[in-house]
């Protein structure tokens, strides 16, 4: 029978980082992954999905705001073909770059399902294999809702399959994928509607963050359809579906997108043959370094339930390897101030506390909010004005940041620095004492009042 020091089920986000570190620390590692290695992030997520964002953005520029800038410019076509081709090839080159360094690292990549068999052993492929320490890095799969004709629809993974554009799609679902996907759908140029079941996408989000989006979508983004769930779909000789709401309406398409949350992927690994306990969702149940109930396996990434989010299964499984092999005996992830970005048009980062959030903490009375609302200059130079939004909440008498939101123009890529200041726990002086750089719209966080 093979034995490993350490194995990963699941060659996505968390595996792999998890697996490469083990390896470095000079431990045998393997990685076992059903699918392509990457896992959802590389081949129907994060990267896909910004591929077809920034063709979005390129859309967008050249429509919306490349004649005002000068530009006579004609567009003849737009191929989805094209887009596709080039995003795909660029995934191909993430494969081949993750395969080079498992091979450099000595990392043995397995092809296969995997499920225990106990707490230490894993069958693959009719195969036993044994490991002293076993990381379940299995992530979760697109839900769908139980109604009439929900086959019909298809979900995320589906969605970047698509062959061709679709002429009219309607994407259900709330949260970062649907309102991802819808903006992408309309800026490429298909008819769009978004359907939310409650008055707005992201309602978890800062108001300031999800009223600004619902005001952009109704000025210039798809067709949002507010308090409205699908009843049933049906779908006719010819392909088109008709997606029945409980508000009355009824949507035509020919293509329905699924974005209504995800579900781990813990029903068919064998679970029951280990002390492995599930919360009642069904992610892994783990302590804060990624223990489970079981000796020596643990948990990382979308499985724990925790932030979704490719950096954070990263960090984690990294953490996890520090811990096991490199005498870093307190390692742990801190899941605390996790800076996100939602690539919706335009972009929103956020990271801390909305301001109901920190008002629930700290009191009203402890609480400061400073806002600033502005037309991009990149968009202010042509009629196409489209605002910028953005909150600090403070908090305490030193004015500590407890919570930074923006939405925005460039907004996805000023995040990073203001969550390393607020990571560090920066206070509004601190950002008052930080010179502005012009023109900017980052600029706006440090010169609030
Ligand atoms: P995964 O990446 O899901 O990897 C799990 C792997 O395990 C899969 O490859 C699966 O095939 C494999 N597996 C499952 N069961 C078995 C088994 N029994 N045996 C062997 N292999 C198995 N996050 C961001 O930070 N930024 C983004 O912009 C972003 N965009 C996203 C867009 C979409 C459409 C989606 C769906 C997600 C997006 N995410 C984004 C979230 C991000 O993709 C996940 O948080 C991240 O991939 C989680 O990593 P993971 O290692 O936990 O799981
Ligand atoms: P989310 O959990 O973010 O959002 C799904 C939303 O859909 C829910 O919040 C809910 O909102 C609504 N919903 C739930 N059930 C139903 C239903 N039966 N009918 C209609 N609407 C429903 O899931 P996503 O699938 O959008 O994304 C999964 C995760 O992946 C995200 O949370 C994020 O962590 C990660 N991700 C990250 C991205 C990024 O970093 N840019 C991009 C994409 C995904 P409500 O209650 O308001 O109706």
């Amino acid at each position: 029978m093979k034995h490993f020091d350490y194995i990963s089920i699941g060659g996505g986000s968390g595996g792999i980082a998890s697996a490469n570190r083990a390896a470095k620390h000079g431990k045998k590692a393997a990685i076992i992954e059903a699918k392509d290695i990457g896992g959802t992030c590389v081949n129907v997520g994060c990267v896909p999905k910004k591929a077809m964002w920034y063709g979005a953005q390129i859309a967008e520029a050249v429509h919306r705001y490349a004649p005002e800038y000068g530009f006579d410019v004609s567009v003849n076509h737009f191929s989805w073909d094209g887009l596709i081709a080039s995003r795909q090839a660029y995934i191909e080159r993430i494969h081949a770059s993750y395969d080079r360094v498992l091979t450099a690292n000595d990392v043995t990549l397995i092809h296969g399902f995997a499920k225990f068999i106990d707490n230490n052993t894993i069958e693959v492929n009719g195969e036993r294999i044994t490991a002293d320490h076993i990381t379940i890095a299995v992530g979760g799969r697109p839900s769908i809702p139980d109604i009439e004709g929900a086959q019909y629809g298809i979900d995320s993974d589906g969605f970047f399959a698509l062959k061709e554009q679709p002429k009219r799609a309607v994407v259900v679902g709330a949260g970062y994928i649907g309102v991802e996907l819808a903006g992408v759908l309309h800026a490429l140029g298909t008819e769009s509607h978004l359907v939310v079941r409650k008055h707005a996408p992201l309602r978890n989000f800062d108001p300031i963050i999800h009223e600004t989006l619902v005001d952009m979508i109704n000025t210039e983004g798809c067709k949002l359809h507010t308090f409205a769930s699908v009843e049933k779909v049906e779908k006719a000789d010819d392909g088109e579906l008709t997606i029945s709401l409980t508000n009355g309406e009824q949507l035509k398409a020919d293509c329905l997108i699924w974005a209504i949350g995800r579900e781990p992927s813990t029903d068919k690994i064998g679970l029951e043959n280990t002390d492995v306990e599930l919360s009642d969702d069904g992610t892994v149940k783990v302590d804060k370094y990624q223990n489970t109930t079981a000796k020596n396996v643990y948990a990382v990434g979308d499985i724990t339930g925790e932030a979704e989010l490719t950096p954070v299964a990263i960090k984690a499984g990294r953490l996890l390897s520090e811990r096991l092999f490199n005498g870093q005996k307190d390692a742990h992830m801190d899941y605390s101030l996790i800076p996100t970005v939602v690539f919706s048009h335009p972009p929103i980062g956020t990271i801390g506390m909305t301001e109901p959030e920190a008002i629930e903490a700290h009191g009203e009375d402890n609480v400061k909010a400073y806002t600033s609302s502005f037309a991009s200059m990149y968009t202010a130079v042509t009629r196409h004005r489209q605002m910028t939004k953005m909150k600090l909440i403070c908090a305490g008498k030193d004015e500590k940041v407890v919570g930074l939101h923006g939405i925005g123009h460039g907004m996805d890529e000023i995040l990073q620095g203001f969550a390393v200041a607020i990571k560090m726990g920066a206070t509004k002086a601190d950002f008052d004492a930080c010179v502005a750089i012009h023109p900017t719209s980052g600029e706006e966080f440090v010169t609030m009042t």
